[in-house]
């Protein structure tokens, strides 16, 4: 079995520990993908004193040169997308027609950041006076803590350090500990690409040990975090008390509504590829379906029907629809949730089992689930579950189906199905969440938008697109003045005196 390495101070090196911990492929407990580092605060120590040095040779590089990076990046990952999806779904589970995407996501975020190289836009001002140049401009941060969730090893990543490395900043890299070979592939590509040794750093372990001690450091000033909403409010109140600059994004609970006058078949694609792709574990997953009146019985028996004849598997293997949850205590959480949703009176229409035969014993499979008569309020409508767990409330008017799902704490997706532009753009407008689709399901999200979540989802920044460019650099002014004399702002009159 293969031992990997941390990427620290240029080398690929032993965690100070001495420790590994085994990388299992959730489809199959029985393979391990590769040990890897179980490392401690002083690897993170060393990755943090070497990204400085690094720091400080990549902030002068300029701009467009790290775009050629990020591009090379970008052909690397193209050359080898189908063995990146191929690693990554040993390792985590989604069907390789995901995995694929995963990757795709990855090459559209390196192309954009190359061509942020050559924006980075600044202002340039009238000032108030005369012969006086007035100017913003964008500058570096320093040493970014990328802290990342297991359900996209690749696409999550780029999304933060493609943009961070674009700006000029030196990354200390922690995958979560379940996709350790997908983060350790990101790296090696970096620096095939030419990026220099110590502007990047990868550091495995736990998120109690290494993630705390980068959110910990004082010589980080910006972390950006994606994974639960409960980790996220740790890494926020360090990163509060320290008043470091900090990008969350968390969970989600999201809803698919589907109106009377909706096109079925096209919301039934929509909520069946929203609910059970990635096996439910997505952040913009649709855990709740919210239907109207007139449509509710007919189109719950389509459903119902399609998510029974799901082909459970190995993601590798052609024919397979839902792929594995990512580990035992995902599975345990979902059990947890399927006994509280029967206890809370719901009506448990397929599903909520484990996945039996053809060796599904070997992986964590759980069969896709649908709970219908969900009262809005019920924890299975409020609390995420991140797996295959559909909760379907039915309301009497689009009015209704707004006030549920706007009724929960989280502010990621949602989606609407219905023939009508004028509720299609009410909905936009009233829609409590980061991201709405109309006529389209909770999941898809494009590279070159900003992506992110309202309320408890998020802290009011965006990944992706042209916004996470202002999360990785600070705003400078210049001001030149070549008037030869003092002037002085708002005191001095340039209007002229009247006579
Ligand atoms: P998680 O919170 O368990 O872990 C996320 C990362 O944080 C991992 O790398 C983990 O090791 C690290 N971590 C754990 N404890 C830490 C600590 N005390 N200090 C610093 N880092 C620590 O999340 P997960 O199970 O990997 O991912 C699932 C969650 O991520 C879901 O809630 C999902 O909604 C969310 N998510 C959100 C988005 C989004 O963009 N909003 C995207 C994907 C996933």
């Amino acid at each position: 079995m293969k031992t990997f390495r941390n990427f620290i101070a240029g080398a690929w090196t032993e965690p100070s520990t001495g420790e590994y911990f085994d990388n299992v492929n959730p489809a199959d407990t029985t393979d391990v993908v590769g040990r890897f580092p179980l490392s401690g605060t002083e690897d993170v120590d060393r990755a943090v004193a070497s990204a400085r040095r690094g720091f400080e040779r990549w902030r002068r590089t300029p701009a467009p040169a790290r775009g050629d990076v990020l591009r090379r990046v970008g052909d690397l990952m193209t050359q080898r997308k189908e063995e990146i999806a191929e690693l990554m779904t040993r390792e985590m589970g989604k069907p390789l027609t995901e995995t694929r995407g995963d990757v795709q996501e990855g090459i559209d975020t390196a192309y954009y950041a190359a061509t942020e190289g050559r924006r980075l836009f600044g202002h340039t001002v009238p000032s108030e006076m005369p012969s006086k140049w007035a100017m913003s401009f964008r500058r570096p941060i320093g040493v970014c803590g990328i802290i990342t969730p297991f359900n996209f090893p690749l696409a999550i990543p780029t999304w933060k350090m493609f943009p961070a490395l674009l700006c000029g900043n030196a990354c200390v890299f922690k995958p979560a500990e379940d996709v350790p070979h997908t983060g350790t592939v990101l790296v090696e590509i970096l620096l095939e690409a030419g990026l220099p040794p110590e502007v990047i750093q990868l550091v495995h372990g736990v998120g109690e040990t290494v993630g705390k001690a980068i959110v910990e450091h004082p010589d980080v000033p910006a972390i950006s975090f994606t994974g639960s909403t409960e980790t996220g409010r740790f890494v926020g109140e360090t990163c509060g008390r320290m008043h470091k600059r900090l990008s969350l994004e968390m969970g989600g609970k999201n809803a698919q509504i589907v109106l009377d006058d909706a096109d079925l078949d096209l919301a039934l694609e929509g909520v069946i590829w929203g609910a059970f792709g990635t096996t439910g574990q997505r952040c913009t997953a649709t855990s709740r379906l919210i239907l109207q009146r007139g449509i509710h019985d007919n189109f719950l028996g389509l459903l119902v029907d399609r998510a029974r004849a799901m082909k459970l598997g190995d993601g590798r293997k052609a024919g397979t629809d839902v792929g594995p949850l990512i580990s035992e205590a995902a599975r345990r959480k979902v059990e947890h949730y399927i006994d509280v949703g029967q206890a809370e009176g719901g009506d448990l229409l397929c599903g909520g089992r484990r996945g039996q035969g053809r060796g599904l014993e070997r992986g964590h499979f759980f069969e896709p689930t649908i709970f219908a008569r969900v009262s809005a309020g019920a924890r299975i409508e409020q609390e995420e579950i991140f797996g295959p767990v559909l909760s379907v409330v039915r309301v009497s008017t689009p009015e209704e189906a707004f006030a549920v799902n706007n009724g929960v704490k989280y502010g990621l997706s949602s989606s609407l199905y219905t023939r009508d532009v004028n509720l299609a753009f009410r909905a936009l407008q009233e829609l409590d969440n980061g991201i709405t689709y109309v006529n389209a399901p909770t999941i898809g999200a494009e590279a070159h938008l900003p992506f992110g979540g309202v309320k408890q989802t998020g802290n009011g920044h965006r990944e992706g697109g042209w916004e996470v460019y202002e999360f990785y650099s600070e705003t400078k002014v210049g001001y030149v003045d070549y008037s030869g004399t003092l002037q002085r702002a708002q005191i001095d009159n340039y209007l002229g005196t009247p006579d």
